[in-house]
């Protein structure tokens, strides 16, 4: 199958329906329940977008075992030039947002795309397993899947890995291995996008594991619906809203789950890592993966900083703040931050390398700098938003009322200097759901944590940096000024 359409993945979802909870209730349709009907239908938007005649040659690339057209994000970059064919398709996806979506499939496209291509770093683990990862790769491209991902443990004591915990299968382990393959039991947190076909349950990009968690450390892929595999959903932040009243949430809210392994099944083809615990460790920084998913983020955070500068520059606008010293300096902030983002990506591409495996790899370094930074801007921006619009933010009546018997009164009251009142609240709207609401605070929190723990990505950047020729360099000034400099004569007190 080339690449897919919307309806085909919106048929598929309905096809293999799987364990979903929400609300103390099992979700037996998410393509009709209110807490997913909006954002599949998001999701079926991007994967429309492969199909619509003005972008179908920018968004999809020649299959190399088919030649059908498949999604471009798959593509498996040998030149600078794919590089720069690649984000130019993922900003299209990006910009469908405003860059409020994380779970856009290129995401975890870009990890596949780097697991197989060192698919023989799988393969030292276990000859099967280069096999398996190369042809798990090649089914989710030409099947066009959308997947999910689950990568650390339940946060029950963060003080002692998965083996110390109280229970040893409260994270998920393997309880069982045949011929058939492995059996998983326990839990892992977190996994958004819940209605993804598929879900890879890989090691952390950060976390590392010790000698004693071998029977956690793995590398597998499953479809949702596999069976004793369960999604427990937190509450939903589309409130079945109209489009005006939640601009993002009524669209974009891909919702969180829990995922709980009941005995699950795994089949030998899908196991890519087992029991290697330094190879999990290294796994996604050494395939490649993190790079090809970083140049993604980055892409990402383009988009979504862009979007910000457009609202943030329409509410200066429509309430005319626009020449206070301090709303430039807001303004500023934000335009930095765009233009830092771009910079790190840019420098990516511009500096890739072909690495160990033949791939041409975005340099990790700015993607590092750019993962590592965004932690801070994306909240900062939230913070820029809410001293821009101040009380405006929750000066906005809901579309009932708008249309309701105070009509009247709303038109007057609310209008701003450069914008009627609907024009008005409708943009506040979006700002609060930005900067104020649940899913906007979701958001915030994503930014914050989605790629790993600041504190930890942070610590992995200072290890893994090469500081010491700017330490030679010191070294070598200090000694200079010693040999070289003046030769100190006492003033008439010294
Ligand atoms: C909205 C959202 C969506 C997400 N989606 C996904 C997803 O789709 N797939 C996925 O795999 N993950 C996802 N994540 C999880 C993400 O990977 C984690 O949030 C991240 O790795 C941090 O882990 P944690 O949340 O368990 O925090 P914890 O590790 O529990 O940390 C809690 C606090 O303790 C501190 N802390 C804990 N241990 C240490 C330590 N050893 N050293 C220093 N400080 C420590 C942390 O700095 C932090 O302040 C998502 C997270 C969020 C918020």
């Amino acid at each position: 199958m080339p690449a897919r359409t919307g309806a085909q993945y919106l048929a598929g979802l309905r096809e293999r329906p799987r364990d979903l909870w929400l609300g103390g209730q099992r979700v037996t349709d998410p393509v009709e329940h209110p807490a997913f009907r909006n954002v599949v239908r998001s999701i079926a938007a991007l994967y429309d977008m492969q199909h619509d005649p003005s972008a179908r040659d920018a968004m999809t690339y020649r299959s190399p075992t088919t030649g059908d057209p498949v999604g471009l994000s798959f593509l498996t970059p040998r030149t600078h030039d794919d590089l720069v064919r690649v984000r130019t398709m993922m900003k299209r996806w990006a910009d469908y947002s405003g860059g409020f979506m994380g779970r856009t499939p290129d995401y975890l496209n870009r990890a596949l795309v780097g697991y197989a291509s060192a698919a023989a770093y799988c393969a030292e683990n276990d000859p099967r397993f280069g096999d398996n990862i190369r042809r798990y790769y090649e089914h989710v491209r030409e099947h066009d899947l959308c997947l999910t991902h689950t990568l650390i443990n339940p946060q029950a004591n963060r003080a002692v890995g998965p083996a110390q915990q109280a229970d040893p299968y409260l994270a998920a382990r393997i309880a069982d291995e045949d011929g058939q393959g492995l059996v998983l039991r326990g839990a892992r947190m977190l996994a958004t996008l819940p209605t993804a076909d598929e879900i890879l349950v890989f090691p952390s990009t950060l976390l590392r594991a010790g000698p004693d968690d071998a029977p956690y450390a793995y590398a597998v892929a499953l479809p949702t619906d596999t069976p004793g595999l369960r999604f427990l959903c937190r509450e939903s932040f589309d409130y079945g809203k109209s489009h005006l009243d939640h601009p993002l949430g009524s669209r974009f809210e891909e919702m969180d789950a829990v995922v709980v392994f009941d005995h699950v099944r795994v089949p030998w083809e899908r196991v890519f890592l087992l029991r290697d615990v330094e190879r999990c460790n290294k796994a996604f920084a050494v395939t490649g993966a993190v790079a090809h998913m970083a140049h993604q983020v980055v892409t990402k955070n383009v988009a979504k900083t862009e979007f910000i500068l457009g609202v943030a520059s329409l509410i200066v606008d429509a309430i005319a703040i626009e020449s206070f010293q301090h709303i430039h300096e807001k303004i500023a902030e934000i335009i930095v931050n765009l233009e830092t983002m771009r910079a790190f990506l840019r420098t990516s591409e511009v500096d890739a390398q072909v690495n160990r495996w033949g791939v041409m790899q975005p340099a990790w370094p700015p993607l590092d700098a750019a993962r590592n930074v965004y932690t801070r801007m994306y909240p900062r921006m939230v913070e820029i938003l809410q001293q821009l619009g101040a009380s405006g933010l929750m000066a906005i009546p809901a579309e009932q009322d708008v249309r309701g018997p105070q009509a009247e009164a709303i038109r007057t009251y609310y209008q701003a200097a450069r914008a009627d009142a609907a024009g008005r609240i409708k943009l506040f709207r979006l700002a609060w759901d930005i900067a104020i609401s649940a899913f906007g605070s979701r958001q915030a929190l994503y930014e914050r944590y989605f790629f790993g723990d600041p504190v930890r990505m942070a610590g992995a950047m200072v290890n893994a940096y090469d500081r010491r020729p700017y330490m030679e360099r010191v070294r070598a000034f200090l000694e200079r000024a010693e040999a070289a400099g003046p030769e100190h004569t006492p003033g008439p007190t010294g």
